[in-house]
């Protein structure tokens, strides 16, 4: 087992990922941009260093400055998180490199699945239905022309590099096919590095339901049953539940060894999920096509949305990914994965969604979470901390458990009628009435279900009167002469911070 491990990014997963380190008696690093100073994944970090910048590029995605920490404080493996460097090859085999343990797969297996024509031609390979798709495109050519009069309209323009649904367009009609395939490849260019764009046959009304997947370095994988993501918008999830309301116990069969077939074909290691559509036959069209699904992409990394595996089946997969990491076998196998009860998670963002969802900046001045058993918070924020534009806007993730479905919503609505913020605007009146309205509460709900549904105002609900009043009250308890939300002092030692060498040096030397 490691001794010292550097987590490189920040927010809730940096956060996350050393609760998982301490645990294990790891010793953390932490690495930071000048925003980041006084937040949370560096305070409680045992050694922090600067990464001297504002931006992601300058800073969390910059590969030759991590791997220079890592190698002067010491640290045998480095965590990636997700998003920033986490499906970067370049970024697993600069750590073999300069040995250092990358924790998670093989640069071999995010290049054989980083690319979503590559990987889909992968999973067929391994038995898995795939949505058809064209080569790669950049204008109307003739495959182009070929693939449109075998599968018609709509269709999707999507990115081979893609991610977060950037690249992505719907098109309902051929002549807005150029401009789509232009602007996505200008968006994925700009994203990604990587302009490429295909074609992929749109599949209406599918449910997003994906499959956890852990596998050790002696063969053994095995999934960790399901998460539903299909509450999403812009193609970008902020509720998800485990067990799906859709399936029936044969569909989580087939699709679970779906998923194993496909990880097992990319010699997968390391925790990582395979993202299926799931059919819901909702389309006229399409109404045999009920229960058919179709693998869609593996995310080579630990899922945004993966506490609520972690609380139905009472394991930490940061552990497991460590483990792996370091060369231990899995326990168990796979009928030995047994679900107990429900859990839903909520991505809670600094956003006004009732004025076209814009970002919120500024200084979290009051963040009074709830507590109580079935509960679990995983927060990248503090009281006092600034919330700037240059980052991800989620602020952090409630994930309610109960031993049935019915509880663990009751649960999530509860506690985020119960959740004051002040400073900021925030979802989580938008969340808790998309938990309540009669679609979600049924189960009976695709990626379609944000768009489609009815406009959403403001609430006038008494308890958000009452959120307001308490965030106050404890604003006001602050004291007047206090009011100025100061930054939370640095503890004293033995928590290190550590002038890193470029800074003083003025530019970066690599040791
Ligand atoms: P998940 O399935 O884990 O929810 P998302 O697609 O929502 O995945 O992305 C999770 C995080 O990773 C987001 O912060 C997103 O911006 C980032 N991300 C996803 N794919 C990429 C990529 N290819 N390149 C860079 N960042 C990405
Ligand atoms: P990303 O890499 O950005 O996560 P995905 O391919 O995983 O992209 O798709 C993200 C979301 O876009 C899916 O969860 C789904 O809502 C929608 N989507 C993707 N492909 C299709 C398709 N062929 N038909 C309908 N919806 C799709
Ligand atoms: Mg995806």
């Amino acid at each position: 087992m490691f001794s010292k491990v550097l987590v490189a990014n920040r927010g809730e997963i940096a956060v996350r990922v050393q609760q998982t380190l301490k645990t294990l008696g790891i010793a953390t690093v932490a690495v930071y941009s000048d925003p980041d100073s006084s937040a949370p994944h560096v305070l409680m970090a045992d050694e922090a260093w600067a990464l001297a910048g504002q931006t992601a590029e300058e800073t969390y995605l910059d590969i030759e400055k991590i791997i220079a920490i890592a190698r002067r404080c010491g640290a045998e493996a480095i965590h990636p998180g997700y998003g920033f460097l986490s499906e970067n090859p370049r970024f697993a085999r600069a750590c073999h490199n300069a040995g250092i343990t990358f924790i998670g797969p093989t640069p071999e297996n995010m290049e054989a699945l980083g690319d979503k024509i590559s990987s889909k031609a992968l999973a067929q390979k391994a038995g898995a239905p795939v949505v058809p798709n064209s080569p790669p495109c950049s204008q109307i050519d003739a495959a182009v022309e070929e693939f449109t009069s075998t599968w018609g309209f709509p269709l999707l323009v999507k990115a081979t590099a893609g991610g977060g649904g950037r690249g992505m367009r719907l098109v309902n009609r051929l002549e807005e096919l150029a401009a789509a395939l232009e602007s996505a490849g200008r968006e994925a260019n700009a994203a990604f590095g990587d302009g490429r764009v295909f074609l992929e046959r749109y599949i209406p009304h599918p449910r997003h339901v994906e499959f956890q997947i852990l596998a050790d370095g002696f063969g053994n994988t095995v999934h960790l049953l399901e998460r539903d993501c299909s509450i999403q918008r812009r193609y970008q999830k902020i509720i998800e539940e485990t067990p799906s309301p859709a399936l029936t116990p044969e569909l989580r069969q087939q699709m679970g060894e779906a998923a194993v077939a496909v990880a097992k074909e990319a010699g997968y290691v390391n925790a990582g999920t395979v993202e299926f559509l799931l059919d819901t036959g909702l389309d006229t069209r399409s109404e045999k096509d009920g229960g058919r699904f179709y693998f869609l992409e593996m995310n080579t990394r630990l899922q945004v949305e993966h506490p609520v595996t972690e609380e139905v089946l009472g394991i930490d997969l940061v552990e497991w990914q460590v483990r792996i990491a370091s060369g231990e076998a899995l326990t168990f196998g796979q009928d030995e994965v047994r679900g107990r009860g429900h859990a839903v998670e909520c991505r809670i963002y600094a956003e006004d969604p009732y004025h076209g969802f814009v970002p919120s900046v500024g200084a979290l001045v009051k963040w009074l979470p709830p507590s109580g058993p079935g509960l679990r918070l995983d927060s990248g924020v503090g009281q006092g901390n600034e919330i700037s534009t240059y980052y991800d806007p989620m602020l952090a993730k409630l994930t309610a458990w109960g031993p049935d479905r019915a509880s663990s919503l009751r649960r999530m609505e509860l506690a985020l009628s119960q959740f004051p913020v002040l400073g900021l605007v925030t979802n989580i009146p938008f969340l808790r009435q998309v938990i309540q309205s009669p679609g979600f509460q049924k189960g009976d709900y695709d990626t379609g279900f944000l768009t489609a549904g009815p406009e959403v105002d403001q609430p006038e609900l008494p308890e958000e009167a009452i959120n307001l009043a308490q965030a106050l009250a404890a604003w006001v308890a602050d004291g007047v002469s206090d009011r100025k939300t100061a930054a939370p002092e640095r503890p004293a030692p033995p928590y290190q911070v550590h002038q890193s060498p470029w800074l003083t040096a003025g530019k970066l030397r690599l040791p």
